[in-house]
């Protein structure tokens, strides 16, 4: 069945597929950090649904929690209208939010995904300021819709103003710690009050507190508190994209919380719907200015996912997970410095809770080239990601040149299985390099 399923996907499908593409396994059991594969074989997975399962696969809280809703005779789907599911589901969002935000806050349902909430985010400061235009960071990822589109790295559209995200290991004048922070504060600074810049005042300024799919570069605590002042004080909306870094994943319940930044506009998915589809924005109530039926969606209401969403937020926060992120997130970015140490085809080892990045670089073509870190090695990461996978991990791949190894594993990892993971990890690393 396994090489069958492989061979008649890999015709059909579009040649866009990725994970498939990456990962050619067919999984057909899940539990925690376990994928089971049709041939039999195991995988610690700590691709986690791209960062979606806080809990790991099948948590009992979420099946139970599902498994009530399909009991219970309650409709499946019936849009956006109340519902004690629904109605329980914002209780418990509202509950974790920061409690200066939650208490001016209100929340739109949006399109199954994160990028149905990050366009609904866009539209409503549009819609809010009268204004078109959008500060958006490079490296930055928010989605493949339209908007989305626009305000991830690497698009073009006229409307947006790109900015340097900071960044520590490649900082592009090569000094590294706080001057990239500092540097992307002054230009933001220098573009928005330099009338000859030519940059309109925007509509919203979006940014992710941790670089996810740019490849795990988590912003600076300052730098964070000075985007926050310097849209404060031009009346500039600001959207924090907490899609992957919400519900634990970054040591903080949200990554908002460590530098006590409080946003106007939070767009959350992913790990809030608990395995399943689910996707909201939550703002600050005076941007609450369209009218009825202004955003609207079929699939805006997913019961299923709400449950399972409030049962993983009620774990997360009533057992400490975002904590023990944090703790077991430090002691694996140490262990993986340590690795680094050894190995110099590791050029940098960064993240933030959970969410852990290893670069791969290529030093002996570091001779050839500027100054400043060795060229990415995207070849050689894709052979870790299939040495791992030998070694039955399961390890994404992100930044510009994917050249960096991202580690999105549930929260609620045991140290022995960070351990495991860690092992495989390295081994990997140090057979392929050799
Ligand atoms: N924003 C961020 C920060 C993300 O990481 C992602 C997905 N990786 C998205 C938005 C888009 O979410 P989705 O894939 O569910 O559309």
């Amino acid at each position: 069945a396994h090489e069958g399923i492989l061979r008649r996907q890999s015709a059909r499908e579009s040649a866009a597929r990725t994970y498939a593409r990456a990962l050619p396994i067919v999984p057909v059991r899940a539990r925690g950090l376990t994928i089971e594969g049709a041939d039999g074989r195991r995988y610690l997975d700590c691709l986690s649904g791209a960062g979606t399962l806080a809990l790991g696969h099948n948590h009992p809280v979420v099946l139970e929690a599902i498994r009530k809703v399909l009991d219970s005779g309650a409709p499946l789907h019936v849009l956006d209208l109340a519902t004690p599911v629904k109605d329980a589901f914002t209780t418990e969002l509202f509950r974790t939010l920061p409690e200066e935000f939650a208490r001016r806050a209100r929340i739109q349902f949006c399109g199954p995904a994160g990028t149905d909430a990050v366009e609904a985010a866009l539209k409503l400061a549009r819609t809010a300021t009268g204004r078109d235009g959008l500060l958006a960071f490079t490296g930055a990822y928010h989605g493949m819709t339209a908007g989305a589109l626009e305000a991830s790295g690497g698009a073009r559209d006229v409307r947006v103003t790109r900015l340097p995200y900071p960044q520590d290991y490649r900082c592009p004048f090569g000094t590294g710690g706080p001057h990239g922070a500092e540097l992307s504060a002054r230009w933001t600074e220098s573009l928005l009050d330099d009338s000859k810049s030519g940059v309109p005042r925007p509509a919203a300024m979006i940014l992710e507190p941790v670089q996810g799919e740019g490849g795990v570069i988590p912003a600076p605590d300052d730098w964070m508190r000075r985007m926050r002042a310097v849209t404060a004080a031009r009346d500039i909306p600001l959207i924090v994209d907490e899609v992957q870094t919400g519900v634990g994943r970054t040591g903080a319940f949200w990554a908002v919380e460590h530098s006590g930044v409080t946003p106007d506009i939070m767009v959350l998915s992913k790990a809030i719907g608990g395995s399943l589809p689910l996707a909201v924005i939550v703002y600050r109530d005076d941007l609450d200015v369209w009218g009825p039926g202004a955003h609207a969606g079929t699939f805006r209401g997913n019961q299923l996912a709400m449950a399972a969403g409030t049962a993983t937020l009620a774990h997360v926060r009533e057992n400490g997970l975002a904590e023990r992120a944090a703790q077991l997130g430090a002691r694996m970015l140490a262990q993986l410095r340590a690795l680094a140490a050894e190995q110099p085809c590791i050029g940098d080892v960064r993240g933030r809770g959970l969410m852990i990045g290893v670069e791969l670089v290529d030093p002996a073509a570091a001779v050839l080239t500027a100054p400043g870190p060795p060229p990415a090695a995207p070849e050689l990461a894709a052979a870790v990601q299939r040495a791992c996978l030998r070694r039955g991990l399961i390890i994404e791949l992100g930044g510009r040149d994917a050249s960096v190894i991202r580690l999105l594993p549930p929260l609620n990892l045991t140290d022995e299985q960070a351990s495991a993971v860690l092992d495989r990890l390295a081994d990997a690393i140090t057979t392929t390099a050799r």
